[in-house]
């Protein structure tokens, strides 16, 4: 689709809401992140419960750091590892690790124990950690699913160029310059990790009812209609009022930027969060933590 890439003069842009700063904290096991969200200036982003960067942080020989066993119910996570290696390992029996490139998407539904740890050659001989964890949240009808994984290595993401060659987006969720994503989603949900040259630009097709948001991973850029600037680390909330997404570098900047488009339909339904457990009511949390304790979401024992 050579003219996808073109702005549809029949779409409205939408404009810039915020531009949210991330938040340096540690989570897991110590690693460093940094957090748009939940904060105390955003608890969620409908349908997203978390946006965290992990790093990037630069390990000397075992020191790397991950997230040993815990649980989740209620929601999915989604592991998108930029560099480094990342190993994790499952109360069904499941393992495997993740590189540069690779997505995990772990539907949690009823409940799943894990770990989230550095792959041993990477931990023994150090080198760059960076990537991102996103969870989803799970509408009411799918929080007690059966867990499933969708594993889709670099090799298998798509990845669409604009016709002038400035664009390139690896489409990891839904669709973007005429790809369309591997991966299967609850809901409707949108996630391109987007090179955009200077002097590019990208227009993305939106549906206005589709809460959107982009995170800057390097470089500066250029977001909406009104061209609000935003450079690593950074949140951008779009509003709903137009149908169009459009984001740009500048012609004169000195280094390409890379972002995360993320965007999805809201479910618009109650939200109880307790850690690493997310339902629609107080008992619903209770109970998690209850069949957690009991064992009933299963231990990792190989
Ligand atoms: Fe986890």
């Amino acid at each position: 689709m050579s003219d996808s890439n073109q702005s549809d003069t029949r779409s409205a842009t939408r404009s810039v809401k915020h531009v949210l700063s991330s938040v340096r904290t540690r989570e897991g096991g110590g690693f460093i992140v940094h957090r748009p969200f939940p904060t105390n200036m955003l608890m969620d982003f409908d349908p997203f419960l978390l946006l965290d960067e992990m790093g990037p942080v630069d390990y000397g020989p075992n020191e790397a750091l991950g997230a040993p066993d815990h649980p989740h119910r209620g929601f999915e996570t989604v592991t998108y590892v930029l560099e480094g290696k990342m190993q994790h390992k499952d109360s069904h029996g499941h393992a495997g690790s993740i590189g540069p490139g690779d997505v995990q998407w772990m539907t949690a539904g009823a409940g799943v124990v894990h770990s989230e740890m550095p792959e041993d050659t990477f931990r023994r001989t150090g080198g760059r950690m960076h990537g991102f964890q996103i969870w989803v949240n799970l509408p009411q009808r799918d929080k007690m699913m059966k867990p499933r994984y969708q594993e889709v290595p670099s090799a298998g993401i798509p990845v669409a160029d604009s016709a002038d060659g400035k664009v390139k987006v690896k489409v990891i969720a839904g669709e973007s310059l005429g790809r369309q994503a591997a991966i299967d989603t609850r809901i409707p949900i949108t996630f391109l990790d987007a090179t955009i040259q200077p002097g590019g630009k990208l227009f993305q097709p939106m549906p206005a009812a589709h809460n959107a948001f982009a995170f800057v991973v390097s470089g500066k850029g250029l977001f909406g209609g009104d061209q609000h600037a935003a450079t690593p680390h950074q949140m951008v909330i779009f509003d709903n009022d137009g149908d169009q997404i459009e984001m740009r570098v500048a012609s004169d900047a000195t280094e390409p930027m890379q972002l995360l488009l993320l965007a999805g339909v809201p479910i618009n339904e109650p939200v109880v969060r307790y850690g690493p457990f997310v339902m629609n009511t107080e008992e619903e949390i209770h109970q998690a933590m209850r069949d957690y304790q009991s064992g009933r979401m299963g231990e990792i024992d190989f």
